[in-house]
C-alpha cells in the first residue's frame, strides 16, 4: 500500500481521535461500554448498519487509535489487536483455519508458538510441519493439498537467521497458503513483510511496540478481507487489548522511529566489537557482513535490528560467568525494552528441548542472546569486557 507520510510522522500523527475535549495527546478511554442516542442508534450499531462502539469487547477508541497508528506504520489495510501476542497467532489460525488444515512453520520460531501448534491447535485437528526457516525449497517440500498458512520469524530468536520472505510468499501462493510474518524482532520500522508479498504480520506489542517493557499486547495486520475472520474470533472469543494497555502502547510507538534505530546502532557497534574479543568463537548479527545471510537481510530489513547473539569458547561456564559479573545488563529473558537483557539460551528460552535438538538447531551450550538496549554502547562494553 501507498503510504501518505513518512515513519516518523506516522509513527506520532497516525490514528490520532480527540474527543469533544479537543485533547492534545491522546486521551485513554477507560469504559466497558457505551450509549446511544435513541432505540434506533442502537439498533443501527448493533446490525452493523452504522459504524461506531458498542461494547470494549468489540472496539474501543483506544484500541483503534493503537490499531490505525501500528496499520499505518505496516501498510496494512486493517489491524486488529489483542491482549498479547500469543491471543494474536491463536486468532490468525482460529480466525482463518478450520480442523484438517495444514500449517507449514519454521523449525526457528518462538517456544510459546511451537507448543500452541503442537499441543493445543493439534488438538482441533490443524496439524504443523516444522522447516528450516532458510531453505525455502523444505516449504515447498512440506506442502500439502490441505496446506493454508506459512508462518515464519525473521531474523529468528536467537540465531537471527534470515528467511527470505519473498521466496515463501511466492511459495505459499503457489500452494494457495497465507504467509504471516511475526514481525516482533524488526518491527515495521526495519521491515514491512507486507511489501515484500507477506499476507499477514503479527506482532507481539510486548516488546518493541512498547518498548519500555511495562504491558503485554499483540496485533495481526493485513488485508480487509482477511483481518474480518480475525475480527469475529476476536469478538466472540475476547482475547481483547485493554484500552490501557493500548493507550501505553500507541504513546509507544511514537518513539518507535528513533528507538529502533537507535537499538540498531548500539547492536552493530556492540557486535562489531565482541567479533574482536578473545573467547568470543563467532557473532551472528544480520548487520555484519560476516553474519551468513548478511545480504539478504539488508535486503529486506533497513538495518540489523537490536538482538545479537554470539557463542563462547568456553561453554557454558563461561557462558554463565559472563552473564553473572554484568552490573548494568538485565538476566531476563526478555527484549525489546530500552533496557539491555542478557539471556544464556540453552538454560533458559530453549531448555525445554533435549540437548540433541538444541544441536540439531545449532544453540549451543557457549551461546549468550544479548537484546541491546539504549544505554551508552561503551558502558555495556565496559560491562562485558571483565568476563570475557
Ligand atoms: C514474545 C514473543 C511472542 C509472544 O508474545 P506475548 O506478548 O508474550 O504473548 C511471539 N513471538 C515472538 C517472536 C516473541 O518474541
Amino acid at each position: 500500500m501507498t503510504r501518505p507520510y513518512d515513519d516518523d510522522t506516522l509513527a506520532v500523527r497516525a490514528g490520532s481521535l480527540r474527543s469533544e475535549f479537543q485533547e492534545h495527546s491522546e486521551a485513554v478511554y477507560l469504559t466497558s461500554s457505551f450509549v446511544f442516542q435513541n432505540a434506533a442508534e442502537a439498533a443501527a450499531r448493533f446490525s452493523g448498519a452504522e459504524p461506531g462502539n458498542i461494547y470494549a469487547r468489540f472496539t474501543n477508541p483506544s484500541v483503534t487509535m493503537f490499531e490505525q497508528r501500528l496499520a499505518a506504520l505496516e501498510g496494512a489495510e486493517r489491524c486488529v489487536a489483542f491482549a498479547s501476542g500469543m491471543a494474536a497467532i491463536l486468532a490468525t489460525v482460529m480466525g482463518l483455519m478450520k480442523a484438517g488444515e495444514h500449517v507449514v512453520a519454521s523449525r526457528s520460531i518462538f517456544g510459546s508458538t511451537v507448543q500452541l501448534f503442537n499441543n493445543i491447535l493439534a488438538k482441533f485437528g490443524v496439524e504443523t510441519t516444522f522447516v528450516s526457516p532458510t531453505d525455502p525449497e523444505e516449504w515447498r517440500q512440506a506442502v500439502r493439498p490441505n496446506t493454508r498458512l506459512f508462518f515464519v520469524e525473521s531474523p529468528s530468536n536467537p540465531l537471527t537467521e534470515i528467511s527470505d520472505i519473498r521466496a515463501l510468499a511466492a511459495i505459499a501462493h503457489e500452494a494457495r497458503a497465507w504467509l504471516a510474518v511475526d514481525n516482533c524482532f524488526c518491527t515495521p520500522i526495519l521491515q514491512r513483510p507486507l511489501d515484500l508479498g507477506a499476507d499477514i504480520v503479527i506482532h507481539s506489542a510486548t516488546k518493541y511496540l512498547d518498548g519500555q517493557g511495562r504491558v503485554l499486547g499483540g496485533a495481526v495486520l493485513g488485508s480487509q478481507t482477511l483481518m474480518e475472520g480475525v475480527y469475529t474470533f476476536l469478538r466472540t472469543a475476547g482475547p481483547t487489548l485493554s484500552a490501557f494497555n493500548a493507550w501505553v502502547l500507541y504513546k509507544g510507538l511514537e518513539t518507535l522511529p528513533i528507538r529502533m534505530d537507535a537499538h540498531a546502532r548500539n547492536a552493530l557497534a556492540l557486535a562489531q566489537w565482541l567479533e574482536s574479543q578473545p573467547g568470543v568463537a563467532r557473532v551472528l548479527y544480520p548487520g555484519l557482513p560476516s553474519h551468513p545471510q548478511h545480504v539478504l537481510a539488508l535486503a529486506q530489513q533497513k538495518s540489523g535490528g537490536g538482538i545479537v547473539a554470539f557463542e563462547l569458547q568456553g561453554g557454558k561456564d563461561a557462558a554463565w560467568r559472563l552473564i553473572d559479573q554484568t552490573r548494568l545488563m538485565s538476566i531476563t529473558a526478555n527484549l525489546g525494552d530500552v533496557r539491555t537483557t542478557i539471556t544464556h539460551p540453552a538454560t533458559t528460552t530453549h531448555s525445554r528441548m533435549t540437548p540433541e535438538q538444541r544441536a540439531a538447531a545449532g544453540i549451543s551450550d557457549g551461546l549468550v542472546r544479548i537484546a541491546v538496549g539504549l544505554e551508552s554502547v561503551d558502558d555495556l562494553k565496559a560491562d562485558l569486557q571483565g568476563g570475557l
